[in-house]
C-alpha cells in the first residue's frame, strides 16, 4: 500500500533541488528559483499521468475536497450526498463550506449504492460525492445517469484510489471534479498533500484562486493580484511537491506491484467456502491497495479478523473503525463543533441519530480488508497467501 514504503534517492534528489534554490514557496520569486517550479511540474505530471486537463495541487486531500466543493459553488443550505463508509475528511470538507453531508448507504461495492442515492435526493441536493474506498471504484455509470437525470455535479473522492480506473478512465476524472490525497499512508505520498483534478477550465480556475486566498494569479506581481472572491490558504510547499513528483513517477509501478501481490493473496482463498469478494464494477481498474472480502456473518468476520491477526498478518475490520464508518462517528452525530454550525447542518446531523443504516451495517459487519504492501517480495507474498489460506481453512466451522 503506501508509497512511503518505496522512498529513496528519487525523492531526495527532488527535495535537494528545492533546498538548493532555497525557494520553498510555489508562487513568485521567479529570478531566485532557478527555474524550479515543483508544484507546477507536479500538476503537469498529474494531468499527463491521469489523462485529465487540469490539476490543482494543494496542502491535503481534505483541502482538495474543500476547494473542489467551493469551486462547484456548494455552500450554505446545500446538501451533499456521500457514503457512510469513507474517511472523516469527506464530511469535514462538506461542513467547512457550510453545506450538509447527507450520509447514504453503501452496497457490496463498499461505495455509494446508486438506489440509495436516488432515494436521498431532495430539492436541496447540490452534489453527489462518491468515495472510491480502498483502491476500488463506485459504479460510475449508474451514478452518472442519476446525476444527469437530476442535473447534479459529481465530486469524486478518489483520495484512496489514485491510479485506479473505471472502464478506461482514471478515478477522479470521470465526475465534474475529483480529489486526490498524498498524505503519508496513501498510494503515493508527499508527506501531506492533495490535488483537485477536473476537465472543466472554469472549475480549475476557481480552484487555482481559492486555494491561494482568492488571488487571481493573472499578473507577474503577486502583490498586485486582484481577488475576484474569498479564498483560503491551501497551498502546498515546494518541498512537499518535490516528493510528490518523485512518487508520481512510480505510480504505475506501485499499482502493478499491488495488482501482482493482491492476485496471489486472492487466488489462495478463492475456493474457500463462505468467502466472497468485494464487488468491483470494473475489476481490471482496481488499484489493488487492499484485498477485501466478505464473511457469512458478523461473528465469523470478528473471529476471522482475530485469527488472521494472530497468524501475524494484517487485517482491518472497518465496522469497528473510528475513522471510516458512521457507527463510531459520535462527534458528527452530536454536531460537536468548536464553532457554531448552521441550523440546516445541525438538523441534518440530528437526523443521523434517528436513521438506521441496516444495509451498510449488514455489509460492513461482514467485511475484512487486508492491506497489500509494496515491501513484500513475491516469495514473501506467497508465504503470506499460504498462511492466509491455512488460517481461513481452519475457520471452516464458522464459515457457514
Ligand atoms: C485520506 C483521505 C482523505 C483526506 O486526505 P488527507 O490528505 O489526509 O487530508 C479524504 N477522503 C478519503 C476517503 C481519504 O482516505
Amino acid at each position: 500500500m503506501p508509497g512511503f514504503e518505496l522512498f529513496g534517492d528519487d525523492e531526495r534528489k527532488e527535495v535537494n533541488e528545492v533546498l538548493e534554490s532555497g525557494i520553498l514557496m510555489r508562487y513568485g520569486f521567479d529570478a531566485a528559483r532557478k527555474g524550479r517550479w515543483k508544484a507546477k511540474e507536479l500538476e503537469a505530471a498529474i494531468c499527463k499521468e491521469l489523462k485529465v486537463n487540469h490539476a490543482q495541487v494543494v496542502s491535503s486531500g481534505t483541502a482538495a475536497l474543500t476547494t473542489a466543493l467551493a469551486s462547484l459553488g456548494i455552500g450554505a443550505g446545500d446538501e451533499v450526498i456521500m457514503p457512510v463508509f469513507t474517511f472523516v475528511a469527506s464530511f469535514e470538507a462538506v461542513l467547512s463550506v457550510g453545506a450538509s453531508p447527507v450520509l447514504t448507504d453503501v452496497d457490496e461495492t463498499l461505495t455509494l449504492d446508486p438506489q440509495a442515492v436516488e432515494e436521498a435526493i431532495t430539492p436541496n441536493t447540490r452534489c453527489i460525492m462518491p468515495v472510491h474506498m480502498c483502491g476500488g471504484m463506485a459504479d460510475m455509470d449508474a451514478l452518472k445517469s442519476i446525476a444527469s437525470k437530476y442535473n447534479l455535479p459529481i465530486l469524486e473522492d478518489a483520495c484512496q484510489a489514485i491510479g485506479a480506473s473505471f472502464k478506461g478512465n482514471y478515478l477522479g476524472t470521470i465526475g465534474n471534479a475529483g480529489a486526490l490525497s498524498f498524505d503519508f499512508v496513501k498510494t503515493i505520498t508527499c508527506g501531506e498533500g492533495g490535488a483537485v483534478i477536473t476537465n472543466n477550465k472554469s472549475i480549475a480556475d476557481s480552484c487555482d484562486a481559492f486555494s491561494d486566498h482568492g488571488h487571481d494569479h493573472l499578473g507577474k506581481d503577486r502583490g498586485a493580484d486582484l481577488h475576484p472572491f474569498l479564498g483560503y490558504n491551501f497551498r502546498i510547499s515546494e518541498l512537499h511537491a518535490a516528493v510528490g513528483l518523485a512518487q508520481l513517477r512510480k505510480l504505475k509501478t506501485f499499482v502493478t506491484m499491488q495488482r501482482e501481490r493482491k492476485a496471489i493473496l486472492k487466488e489462495s482463498i478463492g475456493n474457500i467456502r463462505g468467502i466472497s469478494f468485494r464487488k468491483l464494477p470494473d475489476p481490471a481498474g482496481d488499484n489493488a491497495a487492499f484485498l477485501t472480502f466478505f464473511l457469512p456473518n458478523e461473528k465469523a468476520a470478528r473471529e476471522t479478523t482475530k485469527a488472521i491477526q494472530a497468524a501475524g498478518l494484517s487485517a482491518f475490520y472497518w465496522f469497528d473503525n473510528n475513522w471510516h464508518y458512521i457507527r463510531k462517528w459520535n462527534h458528527l452525530k452530536a454536531g460537536q463543533s468548536l464553532y457554531g454550525l448552521h441550523a440546516d447542518q445541525l438538523s441534518q446531523l440530528q437526523k443521523l441519530n434517528e436513521r438506521n443504516f441496516t444495509q451498510s451495517d449488514s455489509i460492513l459487519s461482514r467485511t475484512i480488508s487486508m492491506p497489500v504492501s509494496l515491501s513484500w517480495s513475491i516469495d514473501n507474498t506467497r508465504e503470506k497467501a499460504q498462511k492466509l489460506s491455512e488460517t481461513l481453512s481452519s475457520m471452516a466451522g464458522v464459515l457457514v
